[in-house]
């Protein structure tokens, strides 16, 4: 069996089209979507992440910032920034580059952005509301799987999916958002035991873990769709979290990497950049 791939970048692509044209129906409106990207440092990773989010606004035709601070900048000023940014109303996305240089408080900037302009949606405001099953800023990453999930008829009602991951950006929030689509979820961790059993019995395999090649075709159960969300470096390279060519043999649908996930989070971002901006405008 050799499985489908899942092109995130293919997907991608295809959603400029409707989002563009919400742009233009904004712009109608007299509204000019905004997203502003704050970053501080010089980690050359947030750099590269934060160009392709300037790019993906400009082939929509969303206006972006990057507001470039210092790898010494004050929790102060940080927060100063925030608050200027909440209360400009042209600005309807506002996005804390992670990670912030040590000396700062992450939690204490995330908390500090405007909930309905939090298009991350790290916010502990937008996490409770995704806990309790409620609308809200969803975190890109997930929202990006269960569209790419859908997007291939994956049948997810009913389905078993095990989430390999608990970060709050990814693992936890993915596990919570497979559950609202009625999958019955396991969330794995490293102290989790007999993970290969687990992850056996997956039809949706989420593989989050930051291992390169983590996730072997024996811990995958025949035509299962697999997940990559991992980005890892090896020699040059940039490779998943899965064994990618020996699970594909085995499953039934998988994400490459790179042009899986990764994409997929960026034009979430535009789509929450977008909902923010429509919100905004009512
Ligand atoms: P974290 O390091 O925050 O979390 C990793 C998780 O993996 C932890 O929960 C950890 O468990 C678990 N883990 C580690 N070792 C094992 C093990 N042996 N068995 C089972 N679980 C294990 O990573 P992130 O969630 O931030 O990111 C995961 C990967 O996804 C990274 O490669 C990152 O670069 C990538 N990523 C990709 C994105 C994309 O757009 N494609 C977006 C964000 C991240 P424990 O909690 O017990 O320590």
């Amino acid at each position: 069996m050799s499985a489908i791939i899942l092109s995130g970048k293919e997907l991608a692509a295809q959603l400029e089209t409707p989002q563009a044209q919400r742009v233009r129906d904004l712009q109608a409106r007299g509204v000019s979507p905004k997203l502003v990207v704050v970053m501080a440092g010089d980690n050359p990773a947030s750099a590269i992440y934060v160009r392709n989010k300037a790019r993906a606004c400009e082939r929509l035709g969303i206006l972006s910032d990057t507001i470039h601070l210092s790898q010494t900048v004050s929790q102060q000023e940080l927060l100063r920034v925030i608050d200027g940014l909440n209360a400009d109303p042209t600005v309807h996305g506002i996005l804390i580059q992670l990670p912030l240089p040590e000396h700062l408080d992450e939690d204490a900037a995330l908390l500090r952005v405007n909930p309905a302009k939090d298009v991350d949606g790290f916010h502990l405001y937008n996490a409770g509301r995704l806990l309790r099953g409620e609308d809200g800023m969803r975190p890109c990453t997930p929202q990006g799987i269960v569209r790419l999930l859908k997007s291939a008829g994956i049948a997810l009602d009913g389905a078993r999916a095990v989430v390999i991951g608990r970060s709050n950006i990814v693992g936890k929030p993915a596990a919570l958002m497979l559950t609202q689509e009625n999958c019955t979820v396991t969330l794995c961790h490293s102290h989790t035991r007999d993970l290969a059993q687990i992850t056996c019995q997956a039809d949706i395999l989420v593989a989050a873990v930051g291992k390169p090649r983590f996730v072997t075709a024996d811990m995958v159960k025949p035509g299962a769709a697999v997940i990559d969300v991992g980005i890892n470096r090896v020699d040059g390279k940039v490779v998943g979290d899965v064994d990618f060519d020996a699970v594909s043999a085995v499953a039934g649908f998988i994400t490459p990497v790179p042009g899986g996930v990764g994409p997929m989070t960026v034009s979430m971002l535009m789509e929450n950049t977008l909902e923010a901006a429509w919100k905004a405008s009512r």
